[in-house]
């Protein structure tokens, strides 16, 4: 069973994932904090993340590495735990322009296909992966919240942070997201749409769940 869940910033996909993979015992990969962990690498490097020649070529010797256990996941990068430091603001403001050079996504894009098929079933979240990295996933969600909505959740994580420049913040990241040229942001076709707007996080889990026991 692969179950992709793709949508914007802030739509609760992470714990809505993490979540789906706990109740249905899958494992459970994170590929945003995968393109995290490869800006904080090329950060580390010192490379210029105006220069998409640059980073392509840096981006080739960066190993990666993702536990997929929904409870403890973790991401190494060339060795050191980053779980913490790749959700630094400065990773988030910068993360987009890593994603949209078409090598980093080729790169990262093979590995995410290693994980998968090296797993017994698995839920695997971020922007691409009911278009680009699973296409023939048995389930596909397209996970959608108001943009207000995802803003307050942002911030309240953040741990109180100004509701206003979040929704400024993830309006940035998500135009980037949904315009680059290789594999955008998109719904995929065959995704369900699932709103969280209006629904607490269990709520959204047994939706998911839900969908996926009926495809099973
Ligand atoms: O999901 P998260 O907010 O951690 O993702 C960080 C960034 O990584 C996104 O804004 C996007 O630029 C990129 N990303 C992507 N494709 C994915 C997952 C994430 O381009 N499959």
């Amino acid at each position: 069973m692969v179950v992709a869940i793709d949508g914007p910033s802030g739509s609760g996909k992470s714990s809505t994932s993490r979540g789906v993979a706990d109740r249905l015992q899958l494992a459970y990969l994170d590929t945003g904090a995968m393109y995290r962990a490869m800006t904080w690498a090329l950060l580390q490097q010192g490379v210029d993340l105006d220069d998409a020649e640059a980073i392509a070529a840096a981006a080739e010797k960066v190993t990666l590495e993702s536990g997929t256990d929904p409870i403890d996941p973790t991401i190494h990068a060339d060795g050191t735990d980053v779980a913490d430091p790749i959700r630094s603001e400065e990773i988030t403001s910068s993360v987009s322009l890593v994603a949209a050079v078409p090598r980093v996504r080729e790169i990262l894009v093979d590995l995410q296909r290693e994980t998968i098929a090296a797993s017994d079933g698995i839920v695997v979240e971020g922007r691409d992966i009911g278009s680009t990295v699973a296409p023939d996933a048995p389930v596909k969600i397209y996970l959608v919240a108001d943009p207000a909505a995802r803003a307050a959740r942002r911030a309240a994580e953040n741990g109180g942070a100004d509701t206003a420049a979040t929704e400024l913040a993830l309006a940035r990241r998500d135009q980037i997201d949904s315009n680059r040229a290789a594999s955008p942001l998109v719904k995929p076709d065959g995704a369900v749409v699932v709103d969280s707007t209006h629904l607490n996080l269990d709520e959204v889990i047994d939706a998911i769940v839900g969908i996926v026991d009926s495809a099973s």
